[in-house]
């Protein structure tokens, strides 16, 4: 999966598609991940308490990788990315890069 948690993605599918946000957490096993106030979903709470009221929560819900673009740090657009070695005194070194501007991000 070439999303990490704090990158910012544009999401390319569903109700949100066309906006960006930064990547809250991800689940490489389910190759989902979850963008800070897109793609909400109602949580309705009950009351739990005497006197208390019921609640709808509007948190953020699990979204495909596939559905949304890494955000370059150095270009600003939705880009897809790739790996680069790098060699480091002999020791290499795997970099993710900008297949638009070959930077590392
Ligand atoms: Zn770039």
């Amino acid at each position: 999966m070439k999303v990490r948690k704090g990158d910012t993605v544009k999401i390319l599918a569903g109700k949100d598609k066309g906006k960006s946000g930064a990547v809250l957490k991800v689940f490489p096993v389910e190759g989902r991940l979850i963008v800070e106030g897109l793609n909400l979903v109602v949580k309705h709470v009950r009351p739990r308490k005497q006197g208390e009221k019921g609640q709808k929560l509007y948190i953020p819900a699990r979204i495909q990788a596939a559905k949304v673009m890494v955000v370059c740090k150095n270009c600003s657009k939705a880009v897809r990315t790739g790996y680069a070695f790098t060699d480091n005194n002999g020791v290499r070194e795997k970099q993710r890069v900008c297949k638009k501007c070959k930077q590392n991000i």
